[in-house]
């Protein structure tokens, strides 16, 4: 049977997806997400500004990749049995990926998050089934940090595992064997850019790894921070300067350290961007505006960046970047007024944008 499935209209003909057949439920259907080409800043650039749709997955977030893999690694290992429980700290949608795949796969599933994060996030979890402990939002080096709260809750249990998405390299692996090889693939190889955010540092190292592995230095790479997080300043400077200055409206990006998941690739990375979240905000409205499409601020962070990637690159690249997940995650705050304004950013957006602003 052709794979294509052919909708004819007597105005237009629309190609559908190849259906891929029957796929193992919720799991089966992460990853293979599409590779979208953004028209409008692409004809501005003069290069392919190509973003990947992880907000696609089943689960809405890029993060659905890796929460299956540290599930499937810490079955590997026997670190979890039938009716065990999943704990993990997370801003949210590894917490929600693993949620979803703990009612696949029929564990309990334990979240701490900072209590920084939105609403929505708290919601779909508890919806999801997640038990959720929203906790004072404190640095890394405080034992109060959500991460080792979720730590030591794992180790209270019985049959349970503390996934660790931070430092578990299953998260790395997630995006070396999966999103890498499908943006070789979707790219023809021809791949010249890619530039992401990071929160634990998975998807920018698994892609990074897989790319030089392939192209070594016909691809280039670049890491893109917000403001308050420390890896921009680590990069630009090699490694000497962990300076920490500002604060963002991204969730889920944004680090102050390197992870064990960023550390044996942080050294490929061979450039780096600060993107202000007027510029971010900005992205958003314009994505929505241009494109019809609605993604959160580390989505818009991600293609700001892209575009000043093919201003360092030159004309005719093939840029790729990530949707890491939709804007529905963030809507009570990123599209209303009183919100916009308590964080200094509604004069952020233009004119003709203002009328997204409907909450
Ligand atoms: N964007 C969002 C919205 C996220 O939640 C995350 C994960 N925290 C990321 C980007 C970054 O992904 P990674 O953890 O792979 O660096």
């Amino acid at each position: 049977m052709n794979p294509l499935r052919i909708f004819s209209r007597a105005y237009s003909t629309v190609k559908v997806i190849p259906t891929p057949g029957i796929t193992n439920g919720f799991i089966g259907a992460i990853g293979n997400t599409p590779l979208l080409r953004l028209k409008k800043l692409s004809e501005e650039t003069g290069s392919d500004i190509l973003a990947k749709a992880e907000f696609m997955n089943p689960g809405g977030s890029v993060k659905d990749r890796a929460a299956l893999f540290v599930v499937k690694d810490a079955e590997e290992k026997g670190l979890i049995a039938p009716g065990g429980t999943v704990v993990e700290g997370t801003a949210g949608n590894t917490g929600i990926g693993l949620a979803h795949v703990c009612r696949a796969k029929g564990y309990k599933c334990v979240i701490y998050m900072p209590n920084t994060q939105s609403q929505e996030k708290i919601d779909l979890l508890r919806m999801l089934g997640a038990e959720v402990y929203p906790v004072p939002a404190v640095a890394f080096d405080n034992p109060e940090n959500y991460n080792h709260q979720a730590k030591r809750h794992a180790e209270k249990l019985e049959n349970a595992v503390w996934t660790n998405q931070f430092d578990n390299t299953a998260n790395r692996r997630a995006h070396i064997e999966t999103t890498g090889p499908e943006i070789m693939e979707q790219t023809n190889g021809e791949v010249d850019g890619f530039v992401c955010a990071t929160g634990t540092g998975g998807t920018l190292a698994g892609i990074t790894r897989y790319l030089k592995d392939q192209k070594g230095d016909n691809v280039k790479v670049y890491l893109a921070d917000p403001p308050g997080s420390v890896l921009h300043s680590y990069v630009s400077t090699n490694g000497k300067l962990f300076e920490r200055s500002g604060s963002s409206i991204t969730e889920g990006i944004g680090q102050g350290r390197i992870t064990d998941n960023l550390a044996p690739d942080v050294k490929l990375i061979d450039g780096s961007f600060t993107i202000p979240d007027e510029e971010t905000i900005k992205m958003i409205y314009r994505l929505l505006d241009e494109e019809g499409i609605y993604v959160g601020a580390s989505s818009a962070l991600n293609v700001v960046a892209a575009v000043e990637m093919s201003k360092k690159l030159g004309k005719g690249k093939k840029i790729v970047t990530i949707l890491c997940d939709g804007a529905y995650r963030y809507q009570s705050r990123l599209f209303s007024r009183t919100w916009l304004e308590s964080k200094k950013l509604s004069t952020a957006i233009p004119e003709h944008l203002q009328k997204y602003i409907v909450l």
